[in-house]
């Protein structure tokens, strides 16, 4: 059987540019990201807290907004907020971020900032389509985003047509699914 979370390398998370609206932003993982992005990005979010290469001298330096998320987790209470102050930024200059893997934490901003600016689409569908298939992985996250939707309705749609595929990443991840069962030992009662 094919485990979904078997690790999976997508190097193409060294820096991809994505449309966000009428802008666009970088999207990428800590694993692959390089020095590249200071001459791209005036604002890096490092979702991980990681910034795993050195600031060329003699350049200008991006603005660094530390926004970190817990791995496998959900967003914080502010996140409408965070999302809008961004979504501003990348609207004024360029946005580029990343978390380790790129597709749970990353995932989830992409599809936050895509809810807020293209309100009317499903935004966890075109953050797939448009940074990569596995993005968005946990129930929390799923409902992070659907949040940020204006119409009730339209929540509710989105919602129930991605709880299967976060589910499962989510199980998998906690070792719920695609495992036998375990016997319980046996143990010998003393009468
Ligand atoms: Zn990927």
């Amino acid at each position: 059987m094919k485990l979904i979370d078997e690790e999976v390398k997508h190097p193409e998370h060294a820096g991809k540019i994505v449309k966000v609206g009428n802008t666009e932003v970088m999207v990428g993982s800590s694993n692959y990201i390089g020095r590249e992005v200071q001459d791209w990005a005036t604002i890096m979010v490092p979702l991980n807290e990681k910034i795993p290469f050195r600031f060329q001298p003699g350049r200008a330096l991006p603005m660094v907004y530390w926004l970190p998320l817990v791995d496998y987790g959900g967003v914080p209470e502010n996140w409408a907020h965070e999302v809008r102050f961004l979504l501003d930024q990348a609207r004024h200059g360029r946005l580029a971020f990343w978390c380790t893997g790129g597709h749970g934490r990353t995932g989830t901003l992409l599809a936050s900032l895509i809810a807020l600016a293209e309100p009317d689409k499903d935004p966890i569908a075109e953050a797939r389509a448009r940074g990569c298939e596995r993005m968005v992985e946990t129930l929390d996250q799923l409902k992070g985003i659907v949040k940020l939707l204006p119409s009730a309705e339209h929540q509710r749609i989105v919602f129930t047509r991605h709880y299967g595929t976060v589910i499962d990443v989510q199980r998998q991840k906690q070792g719920q699914l695609f495992t036998d069962p375990q016997p319980k030992p046996k143990t010998k009662r003393s009468k």
